[in-house]
């Protein structure tokens, strides 16, 4: 996100520099577990004048081509980057913001914050009752199935880690139990095209943050359960239960040795399935509507997620039937840097559509920030082209005052 907003500062020749504590892309490099691949394809692979142009727009980028792509866009737009300089501190003061970095301190009148939405794993305060016989992961932690001990293994969250890594865990031949709380289901493809192409097309993804009822509820909600394949296989949870992933409920807690399950797995799937299909129906009047019918193929509708015969309520931790756990719970920002007073109780930044409560203080990239895409690498360029307006905008106000 910090490379789209440098390209529209560029382009208003508003001096700036990018500060990046490791390389260029460093997530993708450093943060993501062996097999993954996006989950949106490579059309949808686009920052601002810049674009996958590839063989197969269809497919899903290994994070090696992720890596590629992003650097390529880094140097085509010259952006002014400093790699391996770490943000430690950023203060006010009368004339902006001063930011201390392991690499020298900065002045500055405006400050985008585009640190990322998920720099640390999260993982419930209820993992501290976990037996210390049980290995612990996070997604920041696991590499590939290798990395675990032999046996069973619990994975809690059933968004996209947690169903992409039960699929390639189950694979790897030991037992999974999958423990699912709300979840967002949808098909790989639909009508013959990309789901993620229906949400573009659509303009679903587009939709403002101004334009939706419940903003706070729609910024927690999970990522959709989707994985990219070279055969865009829907993996969704009546999939993993037939290739022997056990499923369970929501880990509500964990006590005396026993991680105790909620019983509501089945109001869960009843929740995921008739938001799908209301989100098909979205699709469909978006087709009807815009004469675009005969592209695509006839409206379908998939099978009620399959329950299991009797989902467990209680696993004994100790009996050595499970001896690891992923917590593919999520992730947060960390802004243990940022002594602004512009975080709220809930350690997320305050702002509107990414205009920070603070002067010259702006965000990107984080969920639904201003448009349903923005977390995703297809968002950037609107989100930025329009805080950089902003940016320039509140520049050249201050200017004035001064002159
Ligand atoms: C597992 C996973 C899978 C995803 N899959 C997809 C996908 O398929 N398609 C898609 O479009 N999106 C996907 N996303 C979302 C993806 O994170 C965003 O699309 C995109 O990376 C967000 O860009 P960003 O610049 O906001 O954050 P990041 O890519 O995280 O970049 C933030 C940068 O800030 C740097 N940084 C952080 N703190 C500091 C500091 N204090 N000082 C200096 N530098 C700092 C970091 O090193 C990092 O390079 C996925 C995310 C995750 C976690």
């Amino acid at each position: 996100m910090g490379l789209a907003a440098s390209r529209y500062l560029t382009a208003r020749s508003i001096d700036h520099v990018v500060l990046e504590r490791g390389q260029i892309a460093n997530s993708w490099r450093r943060e993501r577990w062996d097999s993954l691949r996006l989950l949106t394809p490579n059309c949808q692979s686009r920052l601002p004048g810049y674009q996958y142009e590839g063989p197969d727009p269809d497919g899903y980028m290994t994070m090696r081509e992720v890596i590629e792509f992003i650097s390529c866009f880094a140097l085509l737009s010259s952006a002014p980057v400093r790699t391996h300089t770490t943000v430690t501190c950023v203060k006010r003061t009368d004339a902006g913001y001063e930011v201390t970095t392991t690499n020298g301190n900065l002045r500055c009148r405006t400050l985008i914050v585009a640190s990322g939405a998920c720099n640390v794993p999260s993982v419930p305060s209820l993992s501290q009752a976990v037996p210390q016989s049980v290995q612990c992961f996070t997604p920041f932690t696991y590499r590939n199935p290798n990395d675990l001990p032999e046996g069973g293994v619990l994975i809690v969250g059933a968004s996209a880690t947690g169903v992409q890594l039960a699929d390639e865990v189950v694979r790897s031949g030991r037992p999974v139990m999958l423990s699912v709380g709300e979840h967002v289901r949808l098909p790989r493809t639909y009508r013959g095209r990309d789901v993620l192409w229906w949400m573009d097309a659509s303009g679903v993804w587009a939709q403002r943050y101004d334009e939706i009822d419940d903003l706070t509820r729609v910024r927690r909600l999970p990522s959709p359960q989707l994985i990219g394949t070279p055969d865009h296989t829907t993996l969704d949870l009546s999939a993993l239960s037939a290739a022997g992933v056990e499923l369970v409920g929501r880990l509500a807690a964990v006590r005396d040795g026993q991680a105790l399950f909620s019983g509501g797995l089945r109001n869960q799937f009843a929740l995921a399935d008739l938001k799908m299909n209301r989100l098909l129906g979205t699709f469909d009047e978006w087709a009807r509507a815009h004469a675009r019918d005969a592209e695509v193929g006839p409206p379908e509708r998939l099978e009620p997620t399959r329950e299991p015969a009797a989902a467990r309520l209680k696993l004994d931790l100790r009996n050595g039937e499970i001896r690891s756990i992923v917590w593919a719970t999520g992730f947060r920002p960390d802004y243990s840097w940022l002594d602004v007073p512009v975080i709220d109780d809930k350690g997320q930044l305050r702002h509107d559509g990414g205009v920070v409560d603070a002067p010259g203080l702006y965000a990107l990239g984080l969920p639904v920030l201003r448009r349903r895409k923005s977390t995703f690498i297809c968002g950037a360029a609107d989100d930025a082209r329009e805080l950089v307006d902003h940016l320039a905008g509140y520049l050249a106000t201050r200017a004035k005052v001064r002159s």
